[in-house]
């Protein structure tokens, strides 16, 4: 067995063995002896994955786009990544509204429960609501603007810039397939050294996984739970239905769509595709960032379903950035559910906006915990929802976020192997 295959099931052990410490530390108040002991080193795995995200982004982009030699490949199958991570999504913000009207979770929120969750979550709905303020203020095309930096280094200094990173990577890419190939070649060369020791520093940060994943679900639950776990039950079973939505939809993306994708455009079995990603999922799963899984999604479909370097140096990071599928989803049924809990009845036509803001939104989205949440703020004022209304599902956010990321990673791979079948790149390895 390599040694990766091994160290996924160390990780399994963490992630299941912090599920565990972490309901024993809320029961028994253990909460600040886990602040101060456990979750600094669930940090420093977040810290050293969020280190890479920046070179792995810019040297798999520019070795991926400047392997492609030729412009008519790049625009081909940059045509048919974007059609496909739009496309995904809006099937995703549909399903979530069919579930969410069907469903109704808004229409059985207890009164009482409401009250109370509008005033404990009131200082945290001011402090999303700023920050979402903050991206509202901007002209319509802002967010254009936004992904062209005046300044390369301004760009790398943060994580939160990555749709600029992305695009500075194109551009250079693009460059080095015009530059004479002679001359380009150095260049190249130090790009792809640079890769390779991009993905060496991959598997030396995922030997601490397995510490990494239980220090990160130790410190979530006791974080969520206070101290006192009843809290959470009490949640969960006010908001159950709402849950229960968001999770049905995003099996039925998950389980439904993509399986039936593949089906129609490559060869992979699903059940071959899950036991490739499986490992991607459980990372998304324990650190609900996108961005901080992509170094092991990138592995996973490189090494476990045979996709090649050159796709998924492409496609990849550039959907860990765009393609959010369960975020939009997600973002559909918060906002009719809010809708529905404070007596609006939202029209055919604010439905069709829902669609339209949420997969502008969910592109807008970084890839880290909890940016779903912000953006939700703007869909809910475009269709005149009170934004308050983010209250009532602030509590149990963090545990949908954790699932939304699954999905969202999920929908990267299942769109990278497609476009590596379509474009002959799909090379499955024998021993499956
Ligand atoms: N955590 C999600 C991601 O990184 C984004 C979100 O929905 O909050 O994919």
């Amino acid at each position: 067995m390599p040694w990766y295959k091994k160290l996924h099931w160390q990780i399994i052990a963490g992630l299941i063995l912090g599920l565990i410490y972490g309901v024993v530390a809320a029961c028994a108040g253990w909460g600040g002896f886990t602040a101060a002991w456990i979750s600094p080193f669930g940090k420093i795995f977040m810290n050293l994955l969020k280190l890479i995200a920046v070179p792995l982004v810019l040297t798999s982009l520019v070795t991926g786009v400047a392997s492609l030699s030729d412009l008519k490949k790049l625009s081909r199958m940059g045509g048919k990544t974007i059609a496909l991570y739009l496309s995904t999504t809006v099937v995703a913000v549909i399903i979530g509204l069919v579930v969410v009207n069907v469903l109704q979770p808004g229409k059985r929120l207890p009164a009482e429960l409401r009250t109370r969750l509008e005033q404990s979550y009131q200082a945290d709905v001011e402090s999303r609501t700023a920050a979402a303020k903050e991206v509202k203020k901007r002209g319509p095309l802002d967010p254009l603007v936004d992904m062209v930096p005046g300044n390369f280094f301004n760009s790398a200094a943060s994580n939160q810039n990555m749709l600029q990173m992305v695009f500075i990577s194109l551009l250079i890419g693009i460059a080095l397939i015009r530059v004479n190939p002679e001359r380009a070649k150095p260049v190249l060369d130090v790009f792809n050294g640079l890769m390779d020791t991009v993905i060496q520093l991959v598997n030396l940060i995922m030997l601490m996984a397995p510490v990494g994943v239980f220090a990160l679900l130790a410190g979530t639950i006791t974080d969520l739970a206070k101290d006192d776990p009843s809290q959470i039950v009490e949640l969960l079973r006010g908001l159950g239905m709402y849950c229960f939505a968001v999770v049905l939809g995003l099996g039925i993306h998950a389980l439904g769509i993509y399986p039936a994708l593949l089906q129609l455009f490559t060869k992979m079995k699903f059940k071959r595709f899950i036991q490739g990603i499986w490992p991607a999922q459980l990372m998304a799963f324990s650190t609900s960032s996108s961005g901080a899984t992509l170094p092991v999604t990138m592995h996973q479909c490189e090494k476990e379903l045979g996709v090649s370097e050159e796709v998924s140096s492409f496609v990849l990071p550039l959907g860990a950035t765009i393609n959010m599928d369960g975020t939009a989803l997600y973002q559909a049924v918060a906002a009719v559910f809010i809708a529905q809990v404070v007596n609006i009845d939202l029209t055919l036509g604010a439905q069709v906006t829902i669609v339209l803001t949420a997969v502008l939104a969910s592109i807008g989205t970084a890839a880290v915990p909890g940016a779903g949440i912000i953006m939700l703020v703007i869909i809910l004022e475009a269709v005149n929802v009170p934004s308050a209304g983010i209250a009532l599902i602030l509590g149990v956010d963090r545990i949908l976020d954790m699932l939304r990321t699954v999905c969202n990673i999920t929908g990267d791979s299942t769109v990278a192997t497609i476009i590596a079948s379509s474009e002959g790149q799909l090379k499955m390895p024998k021993d499956h």
